[in-house]
């Protein structure tokens, strides 16, 4: 049976102060969600991470983007190694606003999902349609090419840590959450891409995310579908007892 993983992704909130603060209080109940598979956490600004790297045995700590390169002249950069030295464990890739602000592709994700399971840390790759490809009903055509891309030269045993994050573009920060049937449309359509791209014992394991205004008054029905393992959660992490109830809808 998969996990059920909820991440909390806060962008660019949070200073050092703030973010141990957060961790302080939230490892207890995360370590007592473990003991009933639901694994939680949060994925941090990297100037945080290395005073809350010490919770990753309590709970997720990850990274929200890293660059493939182990080092060099990449001004402003933070490579998968420095991530792995400080002992992350989890890191988001292709986020929609990476896609959106930085240009990021689903090729440059792939480099970067390749290194980061060298390093044996969990890639969060998400994927998703904007309003626009919504609205044109392009929605699994847009999920095929980043999954293709994002996905290429894996293996199966690359999925026994990995995480796919279906974010619809026009639901996240927007409070317009997709339907749970749409949610799980797309998830199981993921899901058996990788069964086709890699095989059905990696499509077995992968764990599918949903993403896009999870709040705690609509998690429980996101958390409860056949193909969605857990939630990738924006705003509705930054604050400790919110974030707990919210997950909590796990169980
Ligand atoms: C996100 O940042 O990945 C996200 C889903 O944000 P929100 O929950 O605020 O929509």
């Amino acid at each position: 049976m998969r996990n059920k993983v909820i991440i909390g992704n806060w962008k660019m909130h949070k200073n050092i102060d703030e973010a141990v603060t957060f961790c302080k209080s939230f490892k207890k109940y995360s370590n007592e969600m473990k003991k009933h598979n639901v694994l939680v956490g949060v994925c941090a600004p990297y100037i945080d991470l290395a005073s809350i790297a010490k919770y990753s045995k309590d709970m997720i700590i990850g990274a929200q983007n890293c660059h493939y390169e182990d080092r060099g002249a990449f001004t402003g950069e933070i490579s998968h190694s420095m991530l792995k030295n400080i002992g992350i464990k989890y890191c988001i890739i292709g986020h929609s606003e990476r896609r959106k602000y930085f240009n990021e592709t689903s090729n440059e994700c792939n480099k970067k999902i390749k290194v980061l399971l060298e390093d044996n840390i969990i890639p969060v790759y998400c994927v998703g349609e904007t309003l626009e490809e919504y609205e044109a009903n392009n929605t699994k055509k847009v999920v095929e090419k980043q999954i293709k891309e994002g996905l290429k030269d894996l293996t199966t045993k690359d999925f026994d840590n990995f995480v796919i994050a279906y974010e619809p573009v026009w639901s996240i920060g927007t409070g317009k959450s997709a339907s749970t049937e749409i949610a799980e449309s797309v998830c199981k359509y993921i899901r058996d891409l990788v069964a086709k791209l890699i095989s059905k014992e990696a499509s077995d394991k992968v764990i599918i995310q949903y993403g896009g205004s999870v709040k705690t008054n609509n998690a429980y029905d996101y958390l409860h579908l056949p193909d969605v393992d857990g939630v990738l959660v924006g705003g509705a992490s930054l604050e400790v007892d919110s974030f707990k109830e919210l997950a909590s809808k796990a169980l």
